[in-house]
């Protein structure tokens, strides 16, 4: 089986690893097979990624995770971009023109960037077919109550379930991760149109509270982030100088 994380951003949008970082340290320190750079309305950062693929051991699908006047779209398998701002349903269908895969990503999102399950039962209803998976593990929310629920929809759309850990941070890379028959990018896309695909979460170390405090700040914006960072890493340095 192979395990791919089909949600990441990179520098190109509000993440603070460089897609070559993302990279190496997937591809050597992680266990995945597939990566997916998906940054917020920018795909440069996903073509920079197929462009530096054939360095890395790990393979990496071309995505976007674009705003929609109704919460997130993940689009993957795409090699031009999707515009920013139309609703979710005019954008899945875009996604689709182009050749790729319209994911829901964190749909019950606590911080109400989701589809939304109302929204989402009725686009399924009214487009069957359309949307080809939901995220159910998505490694950032900061309590489990939304992949629950995700979950359960998943269930009662009879949609395929994945997971992505929606890294804004290298160590995050691989938390929430997707896994399928085979080893490729290719084999993934097979697995994700077939309904072959199940999500699956890494176990949390013990640092993950401080992390997840971390993406909080992150998601509210950038520069709280960096102040924490900087100061836990002064902390540090203040602790090795005593004596
Ligand atoms: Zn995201």
């Amino acid at each position: 089986m192979g395990l791919a994380d089909l949600h990441i951003h990179s520098t190109f949008s509000d993440g603070v690893a460089t897609v070559e970082a993302i990279l190496y340290h997937a591809s050597a320190h992680t266990d995945l097979d597939v990566v997916a750079i998906t940054d917020h309305n920018t795909l440069a950062g996903a073509l920079l990624a197929l462009e530096l693929a054939g360095d890395f051991r790990v393979r990496v699908i071309p995505g976007m995770e674009v705003t929609t006047t109704e919460g997130d779209l993940l689009a993957l398998y795409i090699t031009e971009p999707v515009a920013a701002g139309m609703t979710f349903v005019d954008t899945a269908r875009r996604v689709r023109e182009i050749g790729g895969l319209p994911i829901a990503p964190h749909p019950l999102d606590i911080l109400a960037r989701g589809v939304g399950a109302r929204r989402l039962r009725r686009i399924q209803n009214e487009h069957p077919g359309l949307i080809a998976g939901i995220e159910v593990i998505n490694g950032s929310l900061l309590t489990p109550v939304g992949n629950r629920r995700a979950e359960n929809l998943r269930w009662e759309l009879g949609l395929p379930g994945v997971g992505g850990s929606d890294a804004h941070m290298l160590e995050d890379v691989g938390v929430a991760r997707t896994v399928f028959p085979g080893r490729t990018a290719d084999d993934l896309r097979a697995a994700l149109e077939n309904g072959e695909v199940s999500p699956a979460a890494k176990k949390r170390d013990s640092d993950y509270y401080r992390r997840s405090a971390m993406r909080f700040a992150l998601r509210m914006g950038l520069g709280f982030a960096h102040a924490l960072e900087n100061r836990a890493g002064e902390e540090r340095i203040r602790m090795r100088r005593v004596p």
